[in-house]
Parts: structure tokens; sequence; C-alpha cells
């Protein structure tokens, strides 16, 4: 039957199912919370934005990281320190019971990083966990590293990220 899932396709749907309600995770707004600052919207010429009678407001995240400033939560992640996937571990070794857990981990594991630290951060957790698929193979015989944590600067020497090459226009 050609509608039929692949284990890989089961496992791909109900890891984003749990992203999901991880989304809605009450520490994960709580580090939100943590590093936001609100203050009273002002409109163009001046005047405080109004709505329904009540001044509205606007939010400032703060990246744990680098301390830059984001207005949109979108530009802000919830990341897990130690990530949810171990680095060494392939995402189908890791139990349902395993991977829940360590998705809606205690407050300790978890930032609020900006997105460009948080890209830095998967890039260089992806390439390790490339490493590591190689190191399984027997085509490296350097154990790469297990963790990445809040020490991600540190690696820089050696997992250089590739700064993005602007397209021309
Ligand atoms: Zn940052």
């Amino acid at each position: 039957m050609s509608n039929q899932w692949t284990d890989a396709n089961l496992r791909y749907r109900l890891t984003m199912a749990l992203r999901k309600v991880y989304f809605m995770f009450p520490l994960r707004q709580a580090v939100l919370e943590k590093v936001r600052t609100s203050f009273p919207k002002i409109k163009l010429d001046g005047t405080p934005a109004m709505r329904k009678g009540k001044q509205m407001m606007t939010h400032h995240h703060e990246c744990e990281n680098c301390g830059r400033t984001k207005l949109s939560t979108g530009k802000i992640f919830v990341d897990h320190i130690d990530p949810v996937v171990p680095l060494g571990t392939p995402t189908s070794e890791l139990g349902w019971s395993e991977y829940v857990e360590r998705l809606f981990c205690s407050m300790d594991n978890l930032w609020a990083i900006c997105d460009i630290c948080h890209d830095h951060k998967t890039t260089l957790e992806n390439d390790i966990r490339k490493q590591w698929r190689y190191y399984k193979k027997g085509t490296q015989s350097e154990q790469p590293p297990t963790k990445v944590g809040k020490d991600f600067a540190n690696f820089k020497p050696r997992y250089e990220v590739k700064p993005k090459v602007p397209k021309n226009k």
C-alpha cells in the first residue's frame, strides 16, 4: 500500500506533535518570561498606542548567550542546553518515554537564545552528530564530544561556522 507510513515517517509525525505540546509547556513560558522586558507601545507620532481604552504593551527578549534583544518571539528560542536527543545517540535509538522526559525537562536545562545563537548551536550539534556516525562506522578514530552545553563558543576553532554569503540580487 502506497499510503502506509514508514517507521521514520511515524517517528517524525510523533516528534512534531510532541514539539507542539512543548510549545505550550509552562516551564518554556517561564524561561521566556525571565528574559522579557515589557514597555508601553508608542505610535509613530509619539502618542501612546491604546486598545479598548488600555495602553498597549510591546516586549523585548534578551538572548541569554549574546545579550542581543529581539522584539519578536519568533526570533527567540527556548533551547535545550543538553539536547533532547543526546549527541552520540541516533534518534531511532531513543525510547519515547526518555524522549518525553528529556523534552519536558527541568528549567536548569532550558535557556532563551536568539536565532543567531540557536543557528550556531544547531549547526555545531548536527556536525557532532555526523562525526558520531562516522565514529560508529569506524571511519573516524577520535571520539567526538558528547556535549555542547552553554560553551559552544569554545568549539569554534574546531567547528567553525561559515558566515552566510549574501546572495546577489
Ligand atoms: Zn544570541
